[in-house]
């Protein structure tokens, strides 16, 4: 049997006699769907200037910085459909089996997939807020079709709500994660980099609390060689379909 074939049947069996199992995704698990992430040869940053999602030049430079939010995360991004990693999220999910997802993404893919419990460390695309009175919108109340979208109510700008370089993390994802990150016994992260900050610290906290933590990547990250018990090497996608497929066997053996 191949090495990488006694990792996932150890993988499939931490997770089926987990008392709580948590997932810490990354950009990562939506490449798969189309959506590459921002750093590295093929990122968003090599093709995009960053600082559209700097905050001071969004005020400053509204139409310039939405024509190109609206280019990536909604043109773009927008088309993207949940892959069979995020499939399985939902799966685990629906068996009990996944307490709930901690997303690094802004992407909605969690949710698309069905996940119902999904902790969003930077916001959602999905959702907007005007910047000054604060109030929130869904993406289909929005037309985008006119830049920069302003209020309805107080004719100010409209900001995606997802974190721009220098926001804070909004503060219920952040406990309800830590609290996630404590209560896991089981802990597995797919598809991040373990560079971004403070997110990156919630895999730790699991880790110093005592759960097993499972990694799915195909390169090594941050975490590798520092928390990860059990390594998946691979795509997101490939790699949860076989997890999945054994956690099935396994289960279908105790039943019957
Ligand atoms: P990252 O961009 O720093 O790293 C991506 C990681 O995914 C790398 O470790 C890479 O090896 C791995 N990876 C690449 N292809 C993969 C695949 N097919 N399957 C599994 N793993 C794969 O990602 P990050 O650590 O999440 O940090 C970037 C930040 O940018 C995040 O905080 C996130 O908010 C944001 N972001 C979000 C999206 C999105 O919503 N989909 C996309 C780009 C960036
Ligand atoms: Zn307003």
């Amino acid at each position: 049997m191949e090495n990488s074939d006694k990792k996932i049947i150890l993988a499939a069996e931490k997770i089926i006699h987990a008392k709580h199992l948590v997932a810490f995704t990354g950009a990562g698990i939506s490449v798969e769907s189309g959506i590459p992430p921002f750093r590295g040869a093929e990122g968003l940053w090599s093709k995009y200037d960053p600082q559209v999602l700097d905050l001071g030049y969004f005020h400053q430079y509204p139409l310039a910085s939405w024509n190109v939010i609206k280019e990536i995360f909604y043109d773009f991004f927008g088309t993207a459909r949940p892959n069979a990693a995020h499939d399985a999220l939902a799966e685990l999910e629906k068996m009990g089996l996944l307490k709930c997802v901690i997303t690094q993404n802004i992407d909605n893919l969690h949710q698309a997939a069905g996940n119902t419990v999904v902790h969003e460390f930077h916001g959602n695309s999905h959702k907007l807020v005007c910047t000054k009175c604060k109030r929130h919108f869904e993406l289909a109340e929005i037309n985008l079709e006119v830049l920069p979208p302003k209020c309805v109510h107080c004719n100010s700008l409209i900001k995606p709500d997802f974190i721009f370089f220098g926001e804070g993390i909004p503060m219920q994802a952040y406990q309800a994660s830590h609290v996630a990150a404590e209560k896991a016994d089981v802990f597995i992260i797919i598809g991040s980099t373990g560079e971004v900050s403070p997110a990156n610290q919630i895999p730790i906290h699991a880790k110093n609390t005592r759960a097993t933590i499972i990694e799915v990547n195909p390169e090594n990250s941050r975490y590798t060689h520092f928390i990860t018990d059990i390594h998946l090497k691979g795509k997101a996608g490939e790699m949860m379909t076989k997890l999945m497929e054994q956690i099935d066997q396994k289960l279908k053996a105790k039943k019957g």
